[in-house]
């Protein structure tokens, strides 16, 4: 019935139709159709390809953007917590440690107003970078506030986390920031928490990491409190 039409005709278009109803279940734009024909249907296919090509890569800017802050290039709050569902879940089924620094730039107002907004900028570009060079590469560092940052340590005992957030410390004091003609120096408080989850709720790792911050701050600054049942 179908006859000699069925192979240049019928097939690629039920092909092509076969292809889309993958995608629309899927999502998955990282596919592409293949034909031997150098006719009408060859271009079709092309097309669709390159189509499909645009939709991967608009998708993939889409996620960057939505997933990054753009003035330090690091990941944004809504990227981390989502990491931190991902990784407390991954934490609690192998009894393992999910651990979390934050850390926020001291007296970083006076740095503002003594140097300017675009200079406050650039301090917070150069500690994204130091804190994204001091951690280890698979840890999930954020900037979560103006001048607040986020890292998420997976499988950090208390040994491994007092040894990344001191890293970190002394590495800012140390740093010397250059903008126009000015030589910034800052300083940074670092407050840890040291955990082995035992519920997927992330509030309480927060809020721990936070009051040890807090902490850092009300102990003079420039330096780390680490919480945790093994801390001290
Ligand atoms: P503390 O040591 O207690 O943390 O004091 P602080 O001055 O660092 O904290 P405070 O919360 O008083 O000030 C934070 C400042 O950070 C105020 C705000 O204008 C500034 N800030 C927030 N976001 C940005 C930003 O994107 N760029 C710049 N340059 N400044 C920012
Ligand atoms: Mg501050
Ligand atoms: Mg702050």
């Amino acid at each position: 019935m179908v006859g000699w039409f069925q192979k240049p005709f019928i097939n690629p278009v039920v092909s092509l139709i076969d292809t889309f109803q993958k995608i629309a279940e899927t999502k998955n734009y990282a596919t592409s159709v293949k034909l031997a024909q150098n006719d009408e249907f060859g271009v079709l296919y092309e097309h669709f390809n390159s189509m499909l090509v645009e939709i991967k890569e608009r998708d993939e800017r889409l996620l960057h953007l939505a997933s990054t802050d753009s003035l330090t290039g690091l990941s944004n709050r809504h990227y981390a917590m989502e990491m931190m569902h991902t990784l407390v879940a991954k934490a609690l089924r192998h009894k393992g440690f999910l651990s979390v620094i934050m850390l926020d730039i001291d007296h970083f107002k006076m740095i503002n107003d003594t140097y300017g907004h675009i200079a406050g900028d650039e301090v917070l570009r150069v500690i994204a970078k130091l804190i994204v060079e001091c951690a280890r590469e698979y840890d999930v560092v954020a900037r979560v506030g103006g001048e607040e940052f986020l890292i998420v340590c997976d499988g950090c005992d208390q040994h491994a986390l007092s040894v990344i957030a001191e890293r970190i410390r002394s590495r800012v004091e140390a740093t010397k920031i250059y903008y126009e003609t000015a030589l910034i120096s800052v300083t940074i408080s670092v407050g840890g928490y040291v955990h082995v989850p035992t519920s997927n709720n992330i509030e309480p790792l927060l809020k721990i990491a936070d009051d040890a911050l807090y902490e850092a701050k009300t102990l003079g600054r420039n330096c780390v409190v680490l919480k945790g049942s093994a801390c001290a």
